[in-house]
């Protein structure tokens, strides 16, 4: 006796689609259909469902595709984000790798980048030909700001660090993967650790960007279990007030920035009145709360901040 499989009777993209859409909703899982039509397209060579051809959405699956899809909608049903399941995710139109626990780059750190490249497009930089700034991300995850300031700054080099293993080897593969790898160094280092600047092959930067772990501590807990489970705490834990990270770059900009460099950061929509007054009772830094966005969702979600040395 072999157990009749779940799915005996379905057997096209569009059932398939439908099938798992109806199992995730009554399991709870977000984004029921979303996550479906990813799967579904994935297994059968597309990005989304819409991008299939229309042949392929009533065109009946082989058995090792069907195989598949219940594998890889069993670790949706574990709250997997759908980014992890599929290994690869877009950023800025860049296909980038996915493997936890790094970060997975999040749609409002889109605009984070589009800003910085708004502020590059009006500025020449002098010690290098116009427009080719040198950039410090600080925490680069799987790459996406730094890969993806370079895609579209071609004379800009970066310098991306962070402090997890897993996150400098992705950082690596999808420079790699993208053919970026000349314009970029990639450094395992622990920001923190103070000692860790001193020997940096490098001098001051013109720009610093940064997606911060800014989540205050005690929300940590209310985060969705897709977040919890699976990416990496010190990505998002940002101390009692979600600022341990950011004061740290900001205490370091004197050694790290130019004398009018830039420094710009994903926050927290408390963060720019506590970022304000912080900077202004360190008035020996030269830091400047200069602008502040608000993302998408029409919440405050980014900083310019600027050095000003006489
Ligand atoms: N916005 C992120 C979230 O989805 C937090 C990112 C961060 O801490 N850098 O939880």
């Amino acid at each position: 006796w072999q157990p009749q499989p779940p799915l005996a009777g379905l057997s096209s993209a569009t059932e398939l689609v439908s099938h798992w859409t109806r199992v995730f909703e009554k399991r709870g899982i977000p984004e029921a259909r979303e996550s479906s039509e990813y799967i579904v397209a994935h297994v059968l060579g597309a990005k989304t469902f819409q991008s299939l051809r229309p042949a392929l959405w009533t065109q009946p699956l082989t058995s090792q595709q069907l195989q598949c899809i219940r594998e890889l909608s069993s670790r949706r049903l574990q709250r997997m984000p759908v980014q992890y399941i599929l290994g690869e995710w877009d950023f800025q139109g860049l296909s980038l790798r996915m493997v936890p626990p790094v970060f997975i780059p999040r749609p409002e750190t889109e605009e984070l980048v589009e800003w910085m490249l708004e502020e590059v497009a009006q500025r020449s930089y002098a010690v290098g030909s116009p427009g080719s700034p040198l950039i410090l991300e600080v925490g680069c995850g799987s790459g996406a700001i730094s890969l993806s300031l370079l895609s579209q700054l071609p004379q800009s080099r970066v310098i991306a660090v962070d402090k997890g293993e897993a996150a400098i080897s992705l950082t690596h593969e999808n420079a790699q993967r993208l053919q970026l790898q000349d314009r970029i160094w990639i450094i395992h280092l622990d920001m923190t650790s103070e000692r860790s600047w001193t020997h940096l092959p490098w001098g001051p930067v013109d720009l610093v960007i940064s997606n911060p772990p800014y989540i205050f501590h005690q929300d940590m807990e209310q985060l969705a279990p897709e977040i919890r489970s699976y990416e990496d705490p010190a990505a998002l834990d940002g101390g009692e007030e979600g600022m341990d990270i950011i004061t740290h770059i900001l205490a370091l900009a004197p050694r790290l920035l130019k004398d009018s460099g830039s420094i710009f950061l994903e926050v927290d929509p408390r963060h720019p009145e506590l970022v304000s007054s912080w900077l202004q009772s360190r008035p020996e830094l030269y830091l400047n709360l200069v602008a502040v966005r608000k993302d998408f969702c029409g919440r405050s979600r980014f900083l310019h901040i600027q050095r000003s040395r006489p």
